[in-house]
């Protein structure tokens, strides 16, 4: 794995890495001035390859393909949905492979990537958990699915990407180091606003008690799934180490914190968790934390068969039951469907007046 070997230049923020760039291009006897050029080809102008640097003379470009990498990752799959979401299988250096998806809304167009390759923590509803765990991704592979994914949108799309949500393959806080290098690259190395990135977290408390420490206005999202332990406990093994009590502590610290609004994504299953009694009980859970409800329909998967999403007339139910209680909510039309019906991941959607719609 030559990757490894080299220094990744999207591992962390634009400043990072000018050190050792510097010292490398004085030492090859090269002026000062092409670590700005270097800089504005990986973070600027998207290169995925030192020889796109046409600016640079041949020899330093090669020097430099010797000692840094760009982490470029390749296309195994690509799905055109009929809605307009673009879905990425890329092949990592390793061979795993992990996806991102582009989703065009009419004012946004929002990129979902991954920040592991599988996922440890077996959520029975959702089909990444049923894969198992690979391994984590370093930074750079998650910034990566970024640049790549921003080419793409240029070429194809004629529109750059303008929210980053971590919805994709994996836990973020649970590879935290990495996902907080790659908030800072997506950040301060590519100047994507802070506000316009979401981490989705299954519940993992020290992460989210780290986002809370970070300076940035990074938007939080928490996979609830369930107002109740035990019904919790079912759908997701995390409620055993991190119950919801201690979890809604979390949130009211974080809060406390930060003053954000934050965001719950509620999948309904028919007849699992869509009672109207628990949106009352979510209601009771949620008083005095300023927070915004996204009620997804289950996206079917093969391991689960003989669970169905909520109908809509009833998932309105729930809606209406919260909004009685005055919890702010949007009911989501997950995105690509025809392209990923075994993903449960895209989830995201076409309702504009949403909570990270701002
Ligand atoms: N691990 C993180 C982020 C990745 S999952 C998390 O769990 O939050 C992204 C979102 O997709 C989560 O809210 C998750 O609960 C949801 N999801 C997973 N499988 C799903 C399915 N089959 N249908 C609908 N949503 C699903
Ligand atoms: Fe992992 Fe999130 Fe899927 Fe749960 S829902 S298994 S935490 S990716």
């Amino acid at each position: 794995m030559v990757e490894n070997a080299s220094l990744e230049l999207l591992s962390g923020a634009r400043s990072d890495r000018r050190t050792e760039l510097e010292t490398f291009v004085l030492e090859a006897g090269e002026p000062r001035f092409r670590v700005e050029q270097v800089e504005a080809w990986v973070f600027d102008h998207d290169a995925r390859s030192f020889a796109e640097m046409t600016n640079l003379p041949t020899t330093l470009r090669a020097r430099l393909a010797e000692r840094f990498s760009l982490t470029p990752l390749e296309v195994d799959t690509v799905a055109r949905s009929r809605d307009g979401t673009i879905k990425h299988l890329w092949r990592l250096d390793d061979d795993e492979r992990v996806e991102s998806v582009l989703i065009p809304t009419r004012e946004r167009l929002t990129l979902c990537l991954s920040s592991q390759a599988g996922c440890a923590l077996g959520c029975r509803f959702c089909a990444t958990g049923d894969f198992g765990f690979r391994r984590q991704l370093r930074s750079a592979e998650i910034v990566a699915q970024y640049r790549e994914s921003r080419r793409v949108a240029r070429e194809e799309l004629g529109r750059p990407i303008s929210n980053v949500v971590y919805m994709g393959m994996g836990e973020p806080l649970a590879n935290l180091d990495a996902v907080l290098a790659s908030l800072r690259g997506l950040h301060e190395g590519f100047g994507l606003g802070a506000r316009r990135i979401t981490v989705s977290t299954v519940g993992l408390v020290p992460g989210i008690m780290e986002l809370a420490r970070r300076p940035e206005p990074f938007e939080l999202a928490v996979s609830l799934h369930a107002p109740l332990h035990e019904l919790r406990l079912e759908l997701m093994p995390i409620e055993r180490r991190y119950p919801l009590p201690e979890l809604f502590g979390a949130l009211r610290a974080y809060q406390a914190h930060k003053n954000r609004r934050i965001s719950l994504e509620y999948t309904l299953i028919d007849g699992v968790n869509d009672d109207r009694e628990l949106a009352e009980t979510l209601a009771d859970l949620t008083h005095g934390l300023t927070c915004f409800i996204n009620l997804i329909p289950f996206n079917p998967i093969p391991s689960r068969p003989e669970w169905r999403p909520t109908p809509k007339d009833r998932i309105a139910v729930f809606s209406e039951a919260l909004e009685a209680r005055g919890v702010p909510n949007a009911v989501r039309t997950p995105r690509g469907r025809d392209i990923a019906a075994a993903c449960g991941q895209l989830r995201l959607s076409r309702n504009e007046s949403s909570s990270s719609d701002r």
